[in-house]
């Protein structure tokens, strides 16, 4: 039997990949607006660091790492998502001490998890996220909120949902912490038994059960919102008051928690209300955590930032039935007819390259009828025809595919002519 791809992945081929590339350099461009800067980091990392940064009672640590050791005993783990490498890269290279504070960061690139494929769920997708490493400013909550929905509103989305919370700080916590405890404690038996695990160690993620999300008892949970510190409601009120002056509308969510320690203040997610969009309609999550750096071994050092797949990201952008302005086509197609005309080529489309158009010609010994059938295929503004004859007469037929037109250029001056054609 042929080999076939691994469940859960997907190629991406020409005529998608496109897409992609799009997304891609506009996700880049708006950093570039935003001011933040890429960072590369490595697909593997020591396992140690996702059970401490990820944290060993979420969904990723507990069923979806891919953990191996590699030939030298090392525990190692594929990367599930890109926050724990940044912080571990900013400690690790001191960029607390960097001149320019905040330090901000994005990543784009692939992440592992061993899930259930589905819809908008693959075992490898390709994570764009952003960090903003330093400042403990309303102000930055609400900037990395706007860059991704700018994302989302410069692609042509229209149909979003900004869901934001607070999870207060420290002091706010315990104290919901210990309201939650004794809000499920009685029935905590109807629980699944991934709660019940949580209920001491961290009952928050209750809230966030995909098996329980339906019980009566986490809609009437006890609401992070009237356990806020004065300090944690100032915050809130701030990165709302912001938000609404970035004129991005959103909604208060008081379920939507991070049950991470570490994870405090904001946390929101962005959905798609796109008809048909399917089950899974969160396209981004973030949050602030301003706890995190101290656990990979760093100074006090707030923290906030999303992550968001362009999987999903597509998704969304068939519901709403958005085309990408995709740009196909070349310059130029340069047809031959002719031994000789056709080893001209060979020379003609160097030159056609170097001056910087992009250019393609027949490689199968076609007749001209299936060369110009190939120019239209790619989409090509210009087919140039050369015979022997014309190539003996120093001359080249220029045939524009847009509206028929033909001229005839001497061939020693037709890159300089072709050139002016283009502009
Ligand atoms: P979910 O609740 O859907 O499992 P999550 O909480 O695991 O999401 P995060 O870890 O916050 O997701 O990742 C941020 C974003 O990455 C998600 O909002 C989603 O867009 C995307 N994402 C997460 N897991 C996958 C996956 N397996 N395939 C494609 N995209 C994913
Ligand atoms: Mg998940």
């Amino acid at each position: 039997m042929s080999i076939q791809i691994p469940r859960g992945t997907q190629d991406i081929l020409p005529g998608e990949v496109e897409k992609w590339q799009l997304i891609e350099e506009a996700a880049r461009k708006l950093c570039e607006k935003f001011q933040y800067r890429e960072i590369r980091t490595p697909i593997f990392e020591h396992t140690e660091l996702f059970l401490r940064g990820v944290g060993d009672t979420t969904d990723i640590v507990q069923k979806e790492m891919y953990t191996f050791q590699d030939r030298g005993g090392r525990d190692l783990t594929l990367r599930p998502e890109g926050t724990a490498a940044t912080v571990r890269s900013f400690v690790e290279k001191k960029m607390f001490g960097d001149a320019q504070q905040p330090v901000k960061l994005y990543y784009m690139g692939p992440m592992f998890r061993y899930e259930r494929p589905q819809a908008g769920r693959y075992r490898q997708f390709v994570q764009f996220g952003i960090e903003a490493l330093g400042s403990a400013d309303p102000a930055i909550d609400a900037e990395v909120i706007s860059l991704a929905m700018s994302l989302y509103k410069d692609l042509g989305l229209e149909k979003l949902k900004l869901v934001i919370n607070s999870l207060g700080d420290k002091e706010s916590r315990s104290a919901h912490r210990q309201a939650l405890i004794e809000h499920f404690e009685p029935r905590i038996e109807e629980f699944c038994g991934d709660c019940q695990g949580r209920l001491e160690k961290n009952p928050m993620r209750i809230l966030d059960c995909k098996k329980d999300s339906d019980h009566e008892l986490i809609k009437s949970a006890p609401s992070i919102l009237d356990y806020l510190s004065e300090e944690s409601s100032s915050y809130f009120e701030k990165v709302k008051q912001y938000l609404t002056m970035l004129d991005i509308p959103f909604e208060v969510d008081q379920n939507l928690v991070r049950g991470l320690d570490y994870y405090n203040h904001t946390a929101f997610e962005i959905m798609s209300n796109a008809e048909g969009f399917g089950a899974i309609t969160t396209l981004c999550g973030g949050g602030r955590y301003n706890g995190l750096v101290e656990e990979i071994g760093g100074p006090e050092t707030p923290g906030i930032g999303f992550a968001l797949s362009i999987e999903r990201l597509l998704a969304a952008l068939d519901a709403e039935k958005v085309e990408l302005p995709l740009t196909r086509g070349i310059d130029c197609y340069v047809a031959a007819l002719g031994d000789e005309a056709k080893d001209y080529t060979v020379g003609l489309l160097g030159k056609l390259r170097k001056a910087g158009f992009s250019a393609e010609r027949d490689y199968l010994n076609r007749k001209i009828k299936a060369q110009f059938k190939a120019a239209d295929r790619l989409n090509a503004k210009y087919v140039a025809v050369l015979g022997d004859d014309e190539l003996s007469g120093n001359k080249i037929n220029l045939k524009s595919l847009a509206d028929g037109e033909q001229i005839e250029i001497q061939l020693d001056e037709f890159i300089e002519k072709f050139t002016e054609l283009c502009k």
